[in-house]
């Protein structure tokens, strides 16, 4: 029997996967407990890849069906600014350490214009970005043509946030996955679910799980669990109170123009174009409550290309490589749940990430190593406690 690890991590998207580098990285011995057959096949490669706490904040106005769900809060940008910082360092790192190019790309957002509301709207937006200190600059037409010819000369202005940033979520997720494997100490047990958190008086002591090379059921042993289990972290047993994590599916397709219309990350009503290095153009996102239906439905994706369209013209007819879909974790006011279990000690949460999981990946991680440490993390994690009292609603499970 190998020795119980130190500690346990459920999930293996992107969050659990970097969590668990982090952990191994201070010498623990770690096990991860993936219900798929591959690491990062659910929301974790399903994203845009989008780096762009900027954009979220500016856009909610444009996103159609998110102004309910998409409450930007000061707490939510001051987040993403902070896990936006540490980008540069953490890709070159983990290039250097793979030898694997993440097409991590730093050209900044455009937020388009195609209506005088709209114009007004961002300019107040860029207004009170500056204000707080980030770059964010409005362009009238004619600065918008000279930069991005690409985008529709009916625009009326756009607004320009040049420290925004993207990522190709698959060979993020592939370098990812490869450190993880090359990673001393650490196990990946693959195609095994965890049913349930195990404790003690009030104590973690380890997860109870199902499948993989363990057989129909058993449990494993750790003093520190994390868990970091996506959409799905709410269906797990034994938590001391129902968690408010729910699927919010997010639709996308792949586009390949003949020739590249934009060089920047385009948002706009609707939708967002996320240009790639191979020459596609990632067009997304739906964001839809329709629990843990995964299915792509081949008219909300029209709709969805024909709203990038009026931003970036080209897209009209160009050719349609792919279509997929996933699910966010969303929570009732779109902040993560980060922190330690107040009741359950050794029982940290990293999931509910939202829009922004891709983002805030490096940032969770940490998190979760200080966490363990029994250090200050480098941000307040007041706001994201698991017990704040805007984490309420229903557990949603499979
Ligand atoms: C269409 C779309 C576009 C997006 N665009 C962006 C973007 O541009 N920028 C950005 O920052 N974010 C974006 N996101 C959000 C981002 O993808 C997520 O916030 C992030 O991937 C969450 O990572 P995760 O590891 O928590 O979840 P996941 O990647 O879903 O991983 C959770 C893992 O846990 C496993 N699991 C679940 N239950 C169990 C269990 N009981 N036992 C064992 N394993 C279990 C699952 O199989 C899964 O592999 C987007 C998401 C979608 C869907």
């Amino acid at each position: 029997m190998p020795r119980a690890p130190d500690a346990i991590v459920v999930g293996g998207g992107l969050i659990g996967c970097l969590a668990a580098r982090a952990l191994a990285d201070d010498g623990r011995r770690v096990t991860l407990f993936e219900q798929g057959f591959e690491l990062g096949r659910k929301a974790s490669t399903a994203a845009a890849g989008m780096l762009s706490p900027q954009m979220e904040w500016a856009e909610d106005l444009l996103v159609e069906g998110a102004a309910d769900l998409a409450r930007r809060t000061d707490v939510m940008l001051d987040l993403g600014i902070a896990a936006r910082a540490r980008w540069p360092a953490f890709a070159a790192a983990l290039e250097a350490e793979t030898g694997r190019r993440l097409h991590y790309r730093e050209e900044g957002t455009l937020v388009v214009a195609l209506t005088d509301d709209e114009a007004a709207e961002l300019e107040a937006r860029a207004r009170m970005q500056r204000r707080r200190g980030l770059r964010a600059e409005w362009l009238d037409p004619s600065r918008v043509r000279e930069l991005e010819p690409g985008i529709a000369g009916s625009a009326r202005g756009a607004l320009h946030i040049p420290d925004d940033r993207q990522v190709d979520p698959l060979p993020l997720m592939a370098a990812v996955a490869e450190a993880l494997a090359a990673r001393p100490g650490v196990r990946i047990e693959t195609g095994t679910t965890v049913r349930a958190i195990v404790s003690a008086g009030g104590r973690v002591t380890g997860v109870a799980i199902e499948g993989g090379a363990r057989g129909e059921g058993g449990t494993a042993e750790a003093e520190l669990v994390v868990l970091a289990a996506g959409a799905w972290s709410a269906g797990i047993d034994g938590l001391p109170r129902p968690l408010a994590v729910r699927p919010v599916k997010g639709q996308m397709a792949a586009l390949r123009p003949g020739t590249m219309p934009i060089r920047h990350v385009v948002g706009g009503r609707g939708a967002y174009c996320v240009p790639r290095d191979d020459g596609r153009i990632v067009v997304g996102a739906t964001v839809e409550q329709a629990g843990f239906d995964e299915r792509v439905d081949p008219a909300a994706v029209e709709a969805l290309i024909r709203a990038a369209a009026a931003a970036v013209p080209a897209l009209a007819d160009a050719p349609v490589e792919s279509r997929w879909s996933g699910l966010r974790p969303g929570t009732a006011d779109d902040l993560p749940v980060l922190g330690e279990d107040p009741e359950l000690a050794g029982l940290l949460y990293a999931t509910g990430h939202y829009r922004n999981g891709i983002l805030l990946a490096p940032l969770t991680a940490e998190i979760v190593a200080a966490l363990a440490r029994a250090e200050h993390p480098p941000v307040d994690t007041a706001p994201f406690a698991p017990t704040r009292a805007g984490l309420q609603g229903p557990a949603y499970r499979e």
